[in-house]
């Protein structure tokens, strides 16, 4: 059920993403009035948060029973709340909790605060309100006074306003921390918490800094690609596009921390980020380099191979989760991207994966992922792929939580079946009410595997 309008685009990019729905392959298996209808709910789950909020636990500092005691004692500090916390049946190391809502009945008051819509989703995810996210607030608001806050989906705020009559979102009531002078007037605006969340719109309890070392927050889809990757404890891993490492640390976990689990990014404070989390974690079997991946293979034999290039065939498995439009993250009331942005990742994405196909050793295996929706840096990347690549078989995934392939890049109903797409338009959207979660352990995981952000998997083997 819809609570939020649906994600604001350039009209030019929901003609495109409209044509994707509408593709000739897609329209001859759905119908024309089907595919308008996934299009139009893709639309409406896009600016709504997944249904839960999903966990990975740290396996090597703990078991999933204690994380799950843990986290339950950390949400019990909610006063008055009691939301289960569930384990995954499929997945051995992830935790998920119901996020509740939309609270329809919130009072809201006249004391109001504007955001940004990037901080507005991260409230939506469970984040209190950062000063340095405030755009706009009631000329009288003083420091502990209830305030309702609103976001600014079409960025048409201006900083330090007083009020604001454009476009704005409810998403929750909480408590300011910070008068207005202090957010906006002072020569040294104070940084730090600007309005503590008491009510929001969602209520997902943030686990920010909780049980650093034990749980790592991170989407269901993401946390399935590392399992599809499925690296053995020994193995040379790559993750080429590696920060802030969530799929590196989730690498080096199931590797026990035996192997080499190499991560680059090219941007050198995303770098930094690795290796914190890393550390926090404790893993040691990561290497983190700032390095541009699409310059990672070198024939010259006098590398030395530690760091990065690296020659052709030097790992056993290579994951490219890669740069991409992210039109899968949720929630996402207004996405700027102009359509020529929307577009211009396939190249990249493509010289990347000629790298990652060049470092893996034969009989190695390359996975590659998305968190968009679109053909173009999908299906499409994998025809390309199949095609440009004669070596490389494109493989069965487990596990396979998702849906299958998107058909419109020509790829055999059998390829599309190889493939794992979790598809936003499929979610059935639930209100969880407080009072009521009675709701089946199996409905649950339905629930959670299908009311994600949008998610593409693929898997091939190189022959040997
Ligand atoms: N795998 C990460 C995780 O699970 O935490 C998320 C990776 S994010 C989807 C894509 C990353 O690719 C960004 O951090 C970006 O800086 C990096 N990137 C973009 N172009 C790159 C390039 N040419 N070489 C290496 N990294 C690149």
């Amino acid at each position: 059920m819809s609570f939020f309008p649906k994600i604001r685009l350039r009209q030019e990019v929901e003609e495109y993403l409209r044509n994707v729905y509408h593709n000739n392959e897609l329209v001859a298996t759905l119908g024309a009035d089907e595919a308008e209808k996934k299009f139009v709910r893709l639309q409406s789950h896009l600016s709504h948060p997944p249904s839960f909020t999903t966990v990975r636990v740290n396996l090597r500092m703990t078991s999933v029973e204690h994380a799950k005691r843990l986290l339950s004692e950390e949400i019990h500090k909610f006063p008055s709340v009691v939301i289960p916390i569930h384990h995954h049946p499929q997945l051995n190391d992830l935790l998920l909790i119901p996020v509740i809502g939309p609270r329809r009945a919130l009072k809201q008051h006249p004391v109001q605060v504007i955001v940004g819509s990037q901080c507005g989703s991260a409230v939506l995810r469970g984040a209190h309100v950062y000063s340095a996210g405030i755009l706009s607030a009631t000329k009288w608001m003083k420091e502990g006074d209830e305030v309702s806050v609103y976001s600014d989906i079409e960025g048409k705020c201006k900083r330090g306003a007083t009020e604001f009559d454009g476009v704005k979102v409810f998403i929750g009531n909480g408590i300011s921390e910070l008068s207005r002078s202090e957010i906006f007037c002072s020569n040294s605006p104070i940084k730090g918490k600007g309005i503590r969340m008491t009510e929001p719109v969602y209520l997902s309890p943030s686990f920010d800094n909780v049980l650093p070392g034990y749980v790592f927050l991170q989407n269901l889809p993401s946390a399935v690609v590392s399992h599809v990757l499925n690296p053995q404890p020994g193995e040379r891993v790559l993750d080429m596009c590696a920060a802030p490492g969530g799929k590196t640390t989730h690498i080096a976990t199931l590797i026990n921390d035996q192997g080499e689990v190499i991560a680059m990014d090219k941007i050198a404070n995303k770098v930094e980020k690795i290796k914190q989390n890393a550390s926090v974690l404790k893993l040691n079997s990561i290497q983190a380099y700032c390095f541009n991946s699409t310059k990672a293979v070198t024939r010259d034999a006098t590398g030395s191979g530690q760091g990065p290039p690296f020659p052709p065939e030097s790992f056993d498995r290579v994951l490219l989760d890669a740069p991409c439009s992210g039109m899968g993250q949720r929630p996402n009331m207004a996405c700027a991207l102009s359509l020529k942005e929307l577009t211009s990742y396939q190249p990249l994405q493509r010289k990347l994966f000629s790298a990652a196909v060049s470092l893996l050793k034969p009989g190695g295996t390359l996975v590659y992922s998305t968190c968009t929706i679109t053909l173009s840096e999908n299906e499409e990347q994998v025809a390309w792929a199949l095609k440009t690549f004669p070596c490389l078989q494109l493989q069965a995934q487990v596990p396979h939580i998702g849906g299958e392939g998107m058909a419109g890049a020509g790829l055999s109903p059998d390829q599309l079946k190889l493939l794992q797409r979790f598809d936003p338009s499929l979610a059935v959207l639930c209100d969880f009410d407080i009072n009521d979660m009675t709701c089946q352990e199996e409905d649950w995981t339905v629930l959670a595997n299908t009311d994600t952000i949008g998610f593409f998997i693929a898997k091939f083997v190189k022959n040997i």
